[in-house]
């Protein structure tokens, strides 16, 4: 840890761990000590770490074809290409390597789509306030958390936001510059705010009225989280582009961006690009991560397993006062706090459990969704046992 700080950027605050094994739901620090692993790499092991299909594909791979220039064809890539078509709303897909670069296709695409079909002067993206959709330039200004923009300014121009789940202030926002709308189905980074039942569908309904397009960041609450393989399916509609990344390969870098063919036409050879997107070794382990996790069976299981949750989630809030609410959908849990949260996760760390604070005062929860339920039974018994030692 020391070595750390003399040679990495000072970007995050670490917790004091050096993990140095994964199996399963558990992780290992270099002392050996076991933690029961809530955080997934921020809802990135999906199917546990170090799964061993992924990794026997992603070792294959790594024998037979590590990486060409997307200038080739290469077979893993069609292959997950035409699963996720198959098992979306989408035609076609484009790879990269992280939810900021899908996120910034996303952009480049809606923009580009509305210059050619409307002509110039549409180019205006309406996002939500405490959204998150990462750290490049674009994605950073399509985020509506002004603390991510400090020191960074001017962001780009083009960008306005809204309260999220507010639907009327949506609809008041939408002018003729607008072409699209951007929206995570379920705010992850922002503390877990999920929208009311029709809000989503009357987000449709209005970009069908006013010819915008809907752009679903699902980097976080897809692949699985939520209890349905995209999150939108729990609304009812579709959007016209989505983005993915964080589990899509369970734990090796990718990004996907999925639109309707009408949209996805748009992009022509040179319109845009990624030297390592849809490599071979990291399609191959999202192929067979996607295998599992689009399962009904393991889809159901998840739902089941998270209705148990917020079951024991409940119960502890009645226990303790500290907390405000509980949030979340499939295993995508948030308790928010009257109290700062960083101090619970210290606790639950040294009662081996791995948790996050967001917003500082919202705990998360995002276990890996092969969580079993004595698993579950355990975390609770520790977070009841760690509110009571940091908010007696
Ligand atoms: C994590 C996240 C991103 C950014 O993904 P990176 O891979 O870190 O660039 C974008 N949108 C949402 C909703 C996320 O949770």
């Amino acid at each position: 840890m020391e070595r750390a700080d003399q040679v990495i950027m000072n970007t995050y605050g670490r917790q004091p761990l050096v993990l140095v094994k994964g199996e399963g739901c558990r992780v290992w620090d270099d002392a050996g000590q076991e933690y029961l692993d809530f955080v997934a790499g921020l809802a990135v092991c999906n199917l546990g770490n170090a799964h061993p299909d992924v990794a026997a594909a992603a070792a294959a791979q790594l024998t037979q074809l590590v990486h060409v220039s997307n200038i080739y064809y290469t077979t893993p890539m069609v292959e997950l290409a035409e699963d996720l078509v198959r098992l979306s709303f989408a035609d076609r897909v484009f790879f990269a390597n992280s939810g900021a670069e899908v996120n910034e296709g996303a952009l480049k695409l809606a923009r580009r789509y509305s210059r050619e079909r409307y002509g110039e002067g549409r180019y205006k993206i309406i996002s939500a306030e405490n959204s998150f959709h990462g750290r490049t330039f674009g994605a950073l200004s399509a985020t509506g958390q002004a603390k991510f923009w400090q020191g960074f300014e001017p962001m780009l121009p083009g960008f306005a936001f809204v309260p999220f789940n507010d639907l009327d202030a949506l609809t008041k926002a939408v002018d003729d510059t607008v072409c699209a709308i951007m929206l995570e189905p379920v705010q992850g980074e922002g503390g877990v705010n999920l929208p009311s039942p029709d809000y989503f569908q009357g987000v449709r309904q209005l970009c069908n009225d006013k010819g915008l397009l809907l752009i679903l960041d699902e980097i976080q609450a897809g692949l699985g989280r939520t209890g349905k393989l995209f999150a939108h399916e729990h609304f009812g509609i579709t959007p016209d582009i989505m983005t993915l990344a964080k589990g899509l390969a369970n734990g090796l870098p990718m990004g996907a961006l999925l639109a309707t063919d009408q949209v996805a036409a748009a992009f022509v050879p040179g319109t845009h690009a990624s030297t390592f997107g849809a490599g071979p070794v990291v399609a191959a382990a999202a192929k067979a991560a996607l295998g599992h996790l689009s399962r009904p069976e393991f889809l159901a299981a998840v739902r089941t397993k998270g209705d148990y949750l917020h079951k024991g989630l409940l119960e502890l809030k009645s226990q303790a006062p500290v907390i405000k609410e509980v949030r979340g959908l499939g295993l995508m849990w948030g308790l928010e706090l009257a109290q700062e949260g960083a101090g619970l996760v210290t606790a639950c760390r040294e009662r081996g459990l791995l948790i996050n604070c967001t917003q500082g005062n919202v705990i998360r929860m995002l276990p890996p969704l092969v969580v079993l339920p004595h698993e579950l039974d355990h975390a609770l018994a520790v977070l009841q046992d760690a509110f009571k030692a940091v908010f007696p």
